[in-house]
């Protein structure tokens, strides 16, 4: 079947403003999407600061695993100094610094230590935000991973993330997102991530998502000063240290966060002062900015008016070559002459 040029744009066009009218008159409701929960089978990391020593182990083992080149922020060209996260540095350890910060894990006249990297989170932004599905969280593992041959360097992840996590590489002809996987390429080795597995003191330590929120609870429950005995690379490792039970703060980083992540803290200082964004909501972004496009989408306002935006570009760009009763626009076979 065929119909004329000028007979499709008619129907298309006033198709289109009868569907967002009617739309408009009565919007779809919106099923206001929940948050994604943490898969069971979930891994993730714990760094618990009152353990970590600031040794930045952990960092030179990112490096070495994921082939990343070393940053030389202070003119030396011996050392690796990054100072945040950036397009090669997946992890960095920062300070906390107050007064004669004579107190480790003190806000008062102390000082502490903060790791950063991708939290892995439950309900990603990330992945919500990336029209090609670069960006996706494994289903079984929660591991978010990030394909390189598939990004087009758009950059929506980054304005995205509620943490500042993903980098985007700004000085090569061929720049990728930066972001930790959770090393997914060497945990397919039977190998864990390097940070937790260089890490002296197990304040960082990796595990099954169940077994890490079991152990942050043990810790909880500690009695400040007491000794007690912390594992070291996974949270069932067995190779364990002895070291006087922390006072923490009444938080855990990461259990409530726009929904939970994967990757949580403990600190004995105030989360904010260590530089992490608090006061974020418990409904992911995801499922709130996906509650809306469906909104919007399920009432044809979005589509439709792309379509005739779309309809209108293509028309203008021919309506000077051809007569338009004469042209034949066949759906099936494309443009023919009549
Ligand atoms: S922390 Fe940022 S980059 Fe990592 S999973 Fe969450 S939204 Fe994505
Ligand atoms: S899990 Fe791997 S990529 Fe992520 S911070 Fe640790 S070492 Fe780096
Ligand atoms: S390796 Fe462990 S103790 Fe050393 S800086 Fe990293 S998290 Fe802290």
């Amino acid at each position: 079947m065929t119909i004329t040029r000028r007979h499709f744009l008619r129907k298309a066009v006033s198709g289109t403003a009868a569907a967002a009218a009617c739309a408009t008159l009565t919007p779809a409701p919106a099923e206001a999407r929940e948050n994604k929960t943490i898969p069971d089978q979930a891994v993730g990391l714990l760094y618990d600061a009152t353990l970590c020593i600031g040794c930045k182990a952990c960092m030179s083992g990112c490096k070495e695993v994921n082939n990343l080149p070393l940053e030389d922020t202070i003119g030396e060209k011996l050392w690796d100094t990054p100072l945040e996260l950036s397009g090669y540095t997946y992890t960095v350890i920062k300070i906390y610094q107050h007064g004669t910060m004579e107190h480790k894990d003190k806000a008062e006249n102390g000082f502490a230590h903060i790791k950063r990297s991708c939290l892995h989170c439950g309900d990603p932004s990330c992945v919500s935000a990336c029209p090609v599905s670069a960006m996706t969280k494994d289903e079984k593992t929660g591991i978010v991973g990030y394909n390189k041959d598939a990004c087009i360097g758009c950059r929506y992840c980054v304005a995205a993330c509620p943490f500042g996590v993903p980098q985007f590489q700004y000085d090569t002809p061929t720049p990728q997102i930066a972001k930790c996987q959770l090393c997914r390429h060497i945990q397919a080795e039977g190998k864990i991530p390097a940070c937790a597995d260089r890490c002296p003191t197990g304040a960082t330590i990796f595990g099954p998502h169940q077994a890490l929120s079991a152990e942050i609870d043990r810790r909880k429950a500690m009695k400040p000063g007491e000794p007690n005995l912390y594992p070291r690379r996974t949270v069932n490792s067995g190779d364990t240290h002895e070291k006087a039970a922390a006072e923490y703060v009444d938080q855990v980083y990461g259990a409530k966060e726009v929904g939970g992540t994967q990757v949580r803290y403990l600190s004995g200082v105030p989360f904010d002062k260590l530089g992490l964004p608090v006061g974020l909501p418990e409904r992911s972004y995801a499922a709130d900015s996906e509650t809306l496009q469906h909104t919007l989408y399920g009432g044809l306002i979005l589509p439709g008016v792309a379509l005739a935006g779309l309809v209108a570009a293509a028309w203008r760009g021919s309506k000077d070559h051809h007569d338009d009763d004469e042209d034949i626009f066949d759906p099936k076979g494309g443009h023919t002459h009549g």
